[in-house]
């Protein structure tokens, strides 16, 4: 007798698990996935956040290999067994690749003295997947486990979750679950939120994550790319942080997230020489500690950044304006003529400390000059971590719901493909 197994969410996540529990000889027949977004063959590139393999699916395919980046992880399962997660979510991904011996590693071993005055660098390793390769991935994935006889739900936003009945209810339908896997990721933040409030499911607040993309050519870059292709500068100060975050390089482009009717942006590096651009992009987030509702702190901030229903861009150099996509569309954004919309939305003192990290960027690499553009804002909308059970994620007082990625606080494919696949073995053992 097997149980019903219901894993909302065909994210990083959500995929992982299902993955880990066929191969362990799991009846394909006994696991629905349910997404609100399309299967891989219909998805449309500006549908970043949902569908076959979620964010993950559209993201810039760089993977994480160390557990203190991406989100809790070790802290439920120990150092090594999260390193030994990892390596079958790196292994997944090689595995369902069109082209596996093109995914490479980098893995900088030293700081540089030349940053070390004004910036800390951090030291781990990240396997580069590639954006472009991820569609064929997401493709042959799914046809892995729809061989299996998993059952795929596309287009169908779930809305409400009955614990005590243990029905999920669709804007299309209701289904029974005996376990569930909650792996919603950031485009499902609010429904766990909303989940939250109505089961007083017990919370630890996050931090916010706040910024935005930076973006300059490549070659203002290249003497510390050469170090570490993804690199992460950082500066602390008491209650806030800042690093730069998911830097692309060669063929970068910036990426418009639609979150809450709200623009956003990230990035994503392709992959192939028909796809250079010879720009470098990153964030620069800033982490800020005890703000009361961090949620709704960010989403203000978020809007305050908007005009005419899109991101706002500034350039102190006049000639350089919002770049291309990939696809050849202008990034949506509106060009402002300074970072004041920057101070009123984030305050004098928050918004200071990201003018100060370019600041020290133009003495570092003082080629860039006034050659640079920020779109605004990036934000990482964290929901509040629930508490779970150590040895499967199952929350406290509903040991056959698991949550897992983002909807676990993770911030990353490799740390949510871990977590599910955790949560299948618990399943299988
Ligand atoms: C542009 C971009 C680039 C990124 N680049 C990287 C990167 O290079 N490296 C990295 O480590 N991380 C990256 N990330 C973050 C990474 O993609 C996420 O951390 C990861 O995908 C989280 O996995 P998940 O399974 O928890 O959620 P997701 O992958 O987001 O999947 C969640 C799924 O749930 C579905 N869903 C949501 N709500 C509902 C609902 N109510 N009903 C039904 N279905 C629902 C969504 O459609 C989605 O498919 C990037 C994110 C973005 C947006």
């Amino acid at each position: 007798m097997y149980d019903r197994i219901v894993i909302i969410g065909a994210g990083v996540a959500g995929i992982n698990a299902a993955t880990k529990l066929v191969d362990n000889g799991y009846p394909g027949e006994c696991i629905t996935i349910i997404d609100k977004g399309n299967d891989p063959y219909n998805r449309l590139p500006e549908e970043v956040m949902t569908g076959m393999l979620g964010a993950g699916g559209w993201s810039d395919g760089k993977l994480t290999y160390h557990t203190a980046i991406g989100g809790v992880l070790s802290k439920y399962c120990g150092e090594d067994k999260a390193m030994e997660l990892m390596d079958q979510v790196i292994s997944n991904f090689r595995r369902f690749h069109p082209k596996p011996e093109e995914i490479f590693c980098s893995d900088p071993q030293e700081e540089p003295e030349f940053i070390k005055p004004y910036f800390g660098l951090r030291l781990f390793p990240v396997w580069h997947i590639g954006s472009n390769y991820l569609h064929e991935i997401a493709k042959a994935w799914y046809q892995y486990l729809v061989d299996k006889g998993v059952r795929f739900a596309w287009n169908e936003e779930i809305t409400d979750i009955d614990f005590k009945e243990q029905m999920i209810v669709g804007k299309k339908a209701l289904l029974p679950y005996e376990k569930l896997i909650f792996a919603v990721g950031k485009s499902g933040i609010d429904f766990a939120q909303q989940l939250s409030y109505d089961y007083k499911l017990p919370t630890k607040p996050k931090s916010v994550q706040i910024g935005v993309r930076f973006e300059a050519p490549q070659k203002y870059f290249q003497k510390l790319i050469d170090i570490s292709y993804d690199f992460k500068l950082y500066q602390k100060f008491d209650n806030v942080s800042l690093r730069s975050f998911c830097t692309n390089n060669n063929a970068a482009y910036v990426a418009v997230e639609e979150t809450y009717g709200d623009i956003t942006y990230n990035g994503h590096a392709k992959k192939g020489e028909e796809f250079r651009n010879d720009m470098t992009n990153f964030g620069i987030l800033m982490e800020i500690k005890g703000i009361e509702d961090p949620f709704k702190w960010s989403r203000d901030v978020v809007k305050k950044l908007q005009i005419n229903g899109t991101g706002t861009y500034y350039s102190p150099n006049r000639t350089r304006t919002p770049a291309l996509t990939s696809e050849g569309n202008t990034v949506s954004s509106i060009q402002v003529d300074n970072m004041d919309i920057l101070f009123e939305a984030l305050g004098e003192s928050y918004a200071q400390y990201i003018e100060d990290f370019i600041t020290n960027m133009q003495i570092v690499f003082p080629e860039i000059g006034d050659d640079w553009g920020v779109y605004m804002p990036e934000c990482k909308y964290l929901s509040p971590e629930p508490l779970v059970n150590y040895d499967d994620l199952s929350l406290n007082d509903y040991p056959n719901i698991h949550f897992v990625g983002d909807a676990l606080s993770a911030r990353g494919i490799t740390v949510s493909g871990a977590q599910g696949i955790y949560v299948a073995e618990s399943l299988l053992s």
